[in-house]
Order: structure tokens, then sequence, then C-alpha cells
């Protein structure tokens, strides 16, 4: 049976132009890059290439990119970072109730350790209001760590604004873009970020590879102890294959641009219109318009999305019932409840995140049967 995949915010296939660059370095380019002879240096040239691709990615200078490895280990590293950089300074955060469990759980095991953290609310679309930003500001406030775009519902932040508060108040401003990433324009020079994280397999790069940046100057302390790879600030030694990869994804997530967020958009677009034509007693979660591109989550009414994804499964069909993280989990999207969600709804939303590969084809075949199968379950 064909595949098709609609669960691009889970992971992504690799591209084989990435997995071409890759393979020397699994093979007969593995030379550690610490090294002094040529095969040494030949790594350290390539991952001081790929250095340069990311840091284009979203504008900024390669010194500031921090290979780690993956997006968890990014959002990790900033936040515990700058905590422990600023224990005696402060010991304040602030971040959402939607982030992924990368920093929420974070942000609750820094709680146990003495930190204080405040969870911001979201409205019906799923974002930040910037007055109750304002009002959790304390004087002992070290970071403020806010997403970029939504996993789940796809909701995209007001990030410029966020981050001129946190700089107005000489605050630390960290932001989750492992969904943003490639997907919607983030340039952290014009928007005032002063770290992001990111990751490979969500832009067609292998899992187990990710990237942090740091603007030059922002003092945080590292996680990983040992040598003196990453500019002392990450131990281990390099991923070469993985960060060439990662490399290469980031520089054909830049050039392709404008060309893939428009045919995301086009075939999402195609996709809402399609369900909310033919299915009745349906809503979509999130916003409409401050969405990412590839996003599309909605509630069926009477409908378990657990039994929604089985039977689609049947159909090759792959998708979310919420979180890939949170499966296995009987509790409701914690992203769902936030914005206002019943249980009930939550229970039957269906998250669908297009990529590069999906055409207006397989929309056409995912909707006829969702008209199948929603009809079928809500008799039985
Ligand atoms: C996938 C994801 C992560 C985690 O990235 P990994 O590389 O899987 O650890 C973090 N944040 C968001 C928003 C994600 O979608």
């Amino acid at each position: 049976m064909e595949i098709r995949y609609f669960d691009h915010a889970a992971t992504t296939k690799v591209k084989e132009e990435v997995l071409e660059e890759m393979l020397p370095y699994l093979r007969e380019k593995y030379g550690n890059p610490s090294s002094m002879y040529t095969m040494g240096r030949e790594a350290r040239k390539a991952v001081e290439e790929a250095r340069k691709r990311v840091a284009k990615l979203i504008n900024c200078k390669p010194s500031e990119i921090y290979f780690t490895s993956c997006g968890s280990e990014s959002d990790n590293m900033a936040i515990k970072g700058i905590a422990y950089a600023n224990f005696h300074r402060g010991r304040h955060i602030i971040t959402s109730k939607i982030e992924h469990p990368a920093v929420l759980h974070t942000c609750q095991e820094l709680e146990r350790k003495g930190f204080k953290v405040t969870y911001l609310n979201v409205d019906r679309d799923g974002i930040v209001d910037l007055n109750e930003l304002k009002n959790a500001i304390r004087n002992d406030t070290i970071l403020i760590s806010i997403m970029a775009a939504n996993n789940e519902i796809g909701s995209i932040q007001p990030i410029h604004e966020i981050a001129k508060i946190a700089r107005m108040y000489n605050i630390t401003f960290h932001t989750d873009g492992v969904q943003a990433c490639g997907n919607i324009l983030i340039d952290v020079q014009r928007m005032g970020i002063d770290m992001l994280s990111l990751s490979g397999h969500k832009i067609y790069a292998p899992k187990g590879i990710g990237a942090l940046y740091v603007r030059n100057g922002i003092p945080f302390e590292r996680l990983i102890e040992g040598g003196h790879q990453e500019n002392n600030r990450r131990a281990g030694t390099e991923n070469v294959a993985q960060i060439v990869g990662l490399g290469k994804a980031c520089d054909l997530a830049r050039i392709h641009f404008n060309q893939h967020k428009e045919h995301l958009q086009e075939i999402r677009n195609y996709y809402i219109s399609q369900v909310e034509e033919k299915i009745p007693d349906v809503s979509l979660n999130g916003s409409r318009e401050k969405r990412l591109p590839g996003n599309a989550n909605f509630s069926f009414q009477k409908v378990e999305g657990e039994a929604l994804l089985l039977n689609l499964d049947a159909k090759g069909i792959c998708a979310s019932a919420g979180s890939a993280c949170s499966t296995g989990s009987s509790k409701p999207s914690h992203v769902l409840s936030a914005i206002g969600l019943s249980d009930e709804l939550a229970y039957g939303a269906l998250r669908t995140t297009f990529g590069e590969e999906n055409t207006k084809k397989d929309i056409d075949y995912l909707v006829e049967n969702l008209v199948e199968i929603v009809g079928r379950l809500r008799k039985a």
C-alpha cells in the first residue's frame, strides 16, 4: 500500500541531497575535527561550512551557532544554561502554557531546584497576551522563553514584540524555533532574538542533530562537560555527518523558502476548505491567519481521535491525534486544554501537517477517507 505522510510536525523524510552530502563523512572522511592532519582538517572544514549555512538561515554569525544532539537538548541548554549562569542575580523565568515538553519539563525541573516560573496563558487562537507578559515581569526575571510557532496547532507568536519587551527590561529572550525555522521567516537580528533552538529532523535532515543560536556576549553555563568542542560551550566530538546534513537542509530551506511556504499553504488551505465543506460538526483549532503554513488541526465532534488514527492507518495515512510526544498518555493535550477546548473536543482532534512531497491528490485521498471514517465512527 502506498503511504501518505501528513505528520511533518512529528518528523520529516531525509532529503536525498542531504543524505548524499552526509555519506562521505560516514565512510572515507571519518576524521576527528580536532585532529591536526589533513583528514581532521577536512572534517573541521565541513563542520564550519555547515555552521555558516545554519547561521545564514536565521541571519546570525556562524560563531553564534552551537551544534547539539537534538531540539530538546537545545531547549535544555538554553534554559538551564541561562538559569545557572544567573543563579545569583535572579531566579524567575517566564514561559507559556503551550510550550513543547522540552521547555515545559525543563522549567518544571528548575522549579524543583528553587527557580520560580510563570506560565503565561494563551487565547483561543493559541497566542500569548503581551500585557500579561509585561505584568509577569519581576525584578528577578532572568529569562523569557516563548516558542516561535506551536507544534500542535501551528500558532505563531508575536516574537518581534516579545523580544522588544524582553530587551526593554534587559531580560534574555529564548525562542523554540524548531517548528518555525524553514516554514516562516526567522531573522534573529531583525526580530531581536537572543537564543533560538532548531532541530534537523523537522526540516528534512536526520534525527539526532540540533543547534542552538546564542547571541554573542550572552553568558550561559554549559550542560555537557568534557573537551573544548563548540567553543568550549558543548563538549563531545562533533557529529560531523549529521552536522553536514543539518547544514545542507538549512541551505535548501533558505533557497526554496518562498516556494516551499507557498506549496504548503496551498495544499493546507485546500484541505481545510474540503473538510469544512464535506464534513459537518468540525472546528479548526488555533488561528486561521497566525498559523504555520503546513499545519491544520481539526476537532471532529463525537469521534475519538485515536479511533480515527487507527482507521486512517489502515488506509496508509499517517497523521497525529495531537502531539507525537504525548501519545500513550491518556490526558488531553496541554495545548488544546490551554486554548479552552473541552476534553471531549480535545480527544476528537486530528493534526495533519503537510510537507514538500504532498500533493493535492494526496489531500483528495485523505479527505475521501476522512468523510467515510468519520461518518462510520459517528454511527457506531
Ligand atoms: C520536535 C520539537 C522539539 C524537539 O526536537 P527533537 O529534535 O525531537 O528533540 C522541540 N520543540 C518543538 C516545537 C518541536 O516540534
